[in-house]
């Protein structure tokens, strides 16, 4: 059990480093500005170098699978009873949704969290039932993925959601009106999971833009029944959150609309990073207030910042590293 002692010595908050390979289509130059070591990253920028150190930093060369094991104990302590947060964060095209959904011959982290959540639960003296939910935040809407549709192939505008989001007397978050639909095994999850996934905005070709600037949460209510002489079940909570890019407007050229939302989009991250730092001093900001009873007292938040390692993404390395730093 030595993977579980990781999380139980350095607290709740435990930050990772993935560094995206280059892709066939992108040139790699001779020296690129930063290297990395097991639990450090090196950035060269303008005849200095910064350091930065992680919990761990997977390199360019880590497999889906290799990080999955690094982030198992984590789930085991949403079984455990905590409520956890699972976050990918970087600027976009640095592989944050390859690591929370991947793709199909490269699984990410969700599809194999859900078969692994519904394993633990056949092994082990509790016994566990497990309900979902999935929305889109996008500039302070929210759009639930798994709502029910007239048709399959309809597109949902993003619905505005000012004062459905509740709290209840224990302190759990309710999202009023939100899908959550009862996964029974693997499978069912699976389907749920997809058909989610099919509605982000990702995949409607006229707001593909959005994709980038739009936060993607996905939450498993897991129930714990204990055992026979436990009358009543216990709820954790485990999200995985896929969000927006973090890059700054300056080098997007972002004007109009496009400005609004990265505002809307620094404004959360900014926020989310203060919740983290402090875990007291919030902003009400849909996101936060989303994640509210799963950032508080003994839950547990796993941050996976991603950058590219390539000099023109230098100065956005920088800022991801450093947003990092300030959560850890
Ligand atoms: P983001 O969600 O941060 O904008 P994506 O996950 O969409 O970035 O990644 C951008 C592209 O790079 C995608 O085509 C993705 O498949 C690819 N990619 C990202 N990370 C990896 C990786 N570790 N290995 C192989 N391909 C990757
Ligand atoms: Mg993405």
């Amino acid at each position: 059990e030595a993977l579980n002692k990781i999380f139980v010595i350095k607290g709740s908050i435990t930050v990772f480093c993935r560094i995206r390979p280059f892709v066939l289509a992108e040139k790699r130059r001779v020296s690129e500005p930063v290297s990395v070591g097991s639990e450090r990253v090196l950035v060269k920028y303008g005849g200095t170098r910064k350091d930065f150190e992680f919990d761990k930093v997977f390199t360019e060369a880590a497999s889906q699978g290799y990080i999955f094991v690094e982030v198992e104990p984590i789930l085991r302590s949403a079984m455990d009873g905590h409520n956890v947060c699972v976050f990918a964060y970087g600027q976009t095209g640095t592989g944050k949704t390859f690591t929370m959904d991947g793709t199909k011959e490269h699984p990410g982290i969700i599809p194999r969290a859900l078969e692994h959540l519904f394993h633990e639960a056949c092994t082990g003296n509790s016994s566990y039932t497990f309900s979902m939910s999935m929305l889109e935040v996008y500039m302070g809407n929210l759009r639930d993925l798994l709502a029910p549709r007239p048709n399959s192939r309809s597109y949902e505008p993003m619905t505005k959601c000012n004062l459905n989001i509740q709290t209840d007397p224990k302190g759990l978050i309710e999202i009023e009106g939100l899908t959550e639909v009862q996964v029974s095994d693997y499978a069912i999850a699976k389907w749920w999971y997809n058909k989610g996934r099919r509605f982000r905005s990702t995949s409607w070709t006229n707001v593909n833009e959005a994709s980038s600037r739009s936060h993607c949460l996905t939450r498993i209510n897991i129930f714990r029944h204990g055992d026979a002489s436990e009358a009543k079940s216990q709820l954790s909570r485990l999200w995985m959150v896929d969000l927006g890019g973090s890059e700054r407007l300056i080098k997007t050229g972002a004007k109009g609309l496009t400005l609004d939302e990265g505002r809307a989009i620094n404004l959360s991250l900014s926020a989310l990073a203060d919740v983290i730092a402090a875990l007291k001093r919030r902003r009400n900001n849909k996101l936060t207030q989303i994640l509210k009873d799963s950032l508080g007292d003994g839950s547990k938040v796993l941050m996976l910042v991603h950058i590219r390692p390539s000099e023109e993404d230098v100065c956005e390395t920088i800022t991801s590293l450093n947003f990092a730093k300030r959560t850890r």
